[in-house]
């Protein structure tokens, strides 16, 4: 299956993504989590992607287009991958879709992971992601077993620099404006499925299986 998670930040689209990854089977790449691998090993595009990622921005079309492109031709995606955080821009859907048309592929379906604005803040800064393997847990509504640690991999925990209140009110704009037109270019396709992501994360889980499910058939 190829899939496509949409929803603004914090709607739980890397909760969920490493859910699905698993139970499908199928690679989770987060353009959000290559560029903080990047960011954690100075390459030159850490370097690059650190100023606009601090301050809310999108990293340029041009240099996220080309990971993920280089992301897709690995060989653990033949059968199917998730996709979160990627696109984020009408210009970035469309590199995606001509690539996929080039390489006889099509997306299946884009999920739409709903969650009204007054979610968000609190969601986002109680955040902590693990140092080591990405995954997303949160102060009130998902504690790691021990503080601190990764209950997946013991790696450490921590507030992500964007998590800040100013950040997130940045990064929603930035979602107004750039990414939520993606919702029209995939109702357009007639490929646009959605959940409501607020309520818990087994009853989200539990509501996406249920969508995936009919997408599959
Ligand atoms: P995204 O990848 O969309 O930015 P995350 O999956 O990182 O979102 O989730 C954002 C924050 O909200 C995390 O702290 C996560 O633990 C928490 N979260 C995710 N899903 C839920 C949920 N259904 N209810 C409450 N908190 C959630
Ligand atoms: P969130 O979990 O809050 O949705 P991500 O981890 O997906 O955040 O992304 C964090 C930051 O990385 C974004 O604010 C942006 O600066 C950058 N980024 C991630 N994906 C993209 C993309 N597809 N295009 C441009 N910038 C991106
Ligand atoms: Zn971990």
């Amino acid at each position: 299956m190829k899939i496509i998670l949409l929803g603004p930040p914090g709607a739980g689209k890397g909760t969920q993504a490493k859910l699905i990854s698993e139970k499908f089977s199928i690679p989770h790449i987060s353009t959000g989590d290559i560029f903080r691998k990047n960011i954690s090993e100075k390459t030159p595009l850490g370097i690059e992607a650190k100023t606009y990622m601090d301050n809310g921005k999108l990293v340029p079309d041009e240099v996220t287009i080309g990971i993920v492109k280089d992301r897709l031709m690995e060989d653990d995606c033949k059968n199917g991958f998730l996709l979160d955080g990627f696109p984020r821009t009408v210009k970035q859907a469309e590199a995606l879709d001509s690539f996929l048309n080039d390489n006889e592929q099509k997306i299946d379906t884009a999920l739409l992971i709903d969650v009204p604005k007054e979610f968000i803040l609190e969601r986002m800064t109680g955040r902590r992601v693990c140092s080591k393997c990405g995954a997303s847990y949160h102060i009130k509504f998902n504690p790691s077993k021990i503080e601190g640690k990764c209950d997946a991999c013991d790696g450490a925990l921590i507030q992500r620099k964007d998590d800040t209140e100013a950040t997130v009110k940045e990064r929603l704009d930035v979602y107004d404006r750039q990414t939520q037109p993606l919702i029209q270019y995939y109702k357009d396709q007639d490929i646009l499925s959605a959940v409501e992501g607020t309520g818990e994360i087994t009853k989200v889980f539990d509501k996406i299986c249920n969508v995936l499910g009919a997408v599959g058939k």
